[in-house]
């Protein structure tokens, strides 16, 4: 895909912000493409993680809000741990993925990604940590597909990746306060 950037996009902030925000120097990558050859999510990536630095070094707020691929990131720190400029990619995703949350960006080719994500998340503050079943069960009654994926499930099952109950052993006070006070970091975070 080819893109016009224009000055004032190059001009725009987004660079300050993130570089503020999440404290990475993102105007030290020299895209050398390290991070996206070591993405295990590259695969199903609209703009590979490389190219999501880039643009944001040009300025392109907009795009890179609306990609889906800030949310397809699991991170899982490959990026960060590969870059030879040391800059965590992974943190960058997660401002990102904050930022786009706050100004109500969604992804621009496939909505169900954020309601993957608003659901996950629901499941870890709700039950500790993540409970499969109750995320499965609820991703497909949001999205409308009720029965997808549930020809896996019994195999998923006997080869232990789902448990039928949610863990146990968590303090569940302890996780609601830490997404409380995330939150409310969040609605600081959320005009600047
Ligand atoms: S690995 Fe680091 S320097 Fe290389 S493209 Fe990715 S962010 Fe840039
Ligand atoms: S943290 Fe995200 S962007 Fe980085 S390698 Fe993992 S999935 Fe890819």
């Amino acid at each position: 895909m080819k893109w016009f950037v224009s000055q004032d996009v190059i001009k725009a902030p987004i660079q300050d912000i993130l570089e503020r925000g999440s404290g990475q120097k993102v105007r030290r990558c020299y895209q050398c493409g390290k991070c996206s050859a070591g993405c295990p999510m590259s695969f199903k990536m609209e703009h590979l993680p490389n190219q999501i630095i880039r643009m944001i070094q040009l300025g392109m707020e907009k795009e890179v809000l609306s990609s889906q691929t800030i949310w397809l990131c699991a991170s899982c720190l490959a990026c960060t741990a590969r870059c030879p400029r040391e800059i965590d990619i992974a943190e960058i995703m997660d401002f990102l993925r904050r930022r786009a949350y706050l100004k109500r960006v969604k992804p621009k080719l496939d909505a169900k990604v954020l309601l993957f994500n608003k659901v996950f998340l629901w499941n870890v503050e709700w039950f500790g940590r993540l409970y499969e079943i109750a995320l499965i069960g609820m991703f497909n009654m949001f999205s409308l597909e009720f029965f997808k994926d549930f020809s896996i499930a019994p195999k998923m099952f006997l080869m232990r990746k789902i448990g039928l109950f949610p863990a146990l052993k968590i303090n569940r006070k302890e996780i609601r306060e830490i997404f409380k006070r995330s939150h409310k970091v969040g609605l600081d975070q959320k005009d600047k």
